[in-house]
């Protein structure tokens, strides 16, 4: 069944230290593409496209994962986009099979969807996240450590993600990391990933102070 999902992918981005939008590192960020959802003053213009990005089975994320697992990059998995419910089925199938394979792995979903929202129509979904960050980024709202605007809400759901989160309002602010990704023609991606200061993301033009996730640019360098 594997073989036949897919889910349209903008990005994968490796390394991640603690506190680059969850709690655990090295972390690896799966950047989903395509949003519909159409936030104002949204900088991640280039995840909107329903086919942008590279279209990945469910069965090749897997393998991916294994691999990076095995080095060491997989204490967490974070979600982000564009806006991950978009591609809903192909990713529940995804996360089911993850969190079988990677019991120990922290599951961080940001969304730009409100919680409500979340709860009704994405519920088997929500059901493997530890932590799901939820609501539209609202450019005249102040960041938060876990939310490019303070109107985003951060929802512990497990165990896990209370012992992680329970002082996520005192992390750091702003706190960005560059990642270097190989891609398959054998060049790299270099990505910054976090919720980067407001003036610079505008400044950019690429990284999200978003739902969650600054994804930047997709810079290749050979
Ligand atoms: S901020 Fe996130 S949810 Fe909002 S339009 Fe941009 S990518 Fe979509």
């Amino acid at each position: 069944m594997d073989d036949a999902l897919h889910l349209q992918v903008a990005a994968v981005a490796c390394g991640l230290a603690p506190g680059v939008l969850g709690a655990t590192g090295p972390a690896t960020q799966l950047v989903l593409q395509g949003c519909r959802i159409g936030c104002p003053g949204c900088t991640s213009l280039h995840t909107h496209a329903a086919m942008g990005g590279r279209q990945m089975t469910v069965a090749v994320l897997l393998q991916l994962m294994h691999r990076l697992h095995g080095q060491g990059q997989l204490a967490r998995l974070t979600l982000t986009g564009g806006e991950p419910t978009e591609q809903a089925p192909a990713l529940e199938r995804l996360l089911a099979s993850f969190t079988q394979a990677f019991p120990q792995t922290e599951v961080v979903l940001y969304s730009g969807r409100s919680w409500r929202a979340l709860q009704r129509h994405f519920a088997p979904l929500v059901a493997h996240c530890d932590v799901v960050v939820a609501g539209p980024f609202v450019s005249d709202r102040p960041p938060t450590p876990m939310a490019g605007s303070d109107n985003q809400t951060v929802h512990l759901l497990t165990p896990r993600a209370e012992r992680l989160y329970r002082d996520w309002q005192r992390w750091p602010m702003h706190r960005v990391q560059l990642s270097v990704t190989p891609v398959p023609d054998g060049m790299q991606q270099m990505l910054m990933v976090g919720i980067p200061q407001r003036q610079v993301a505008q400044v950019m033009n690429g990284p999200k102070a978003c739902t969650a996730a600054a994804v930047a640019t997709s810079t290749k360098s050979p």
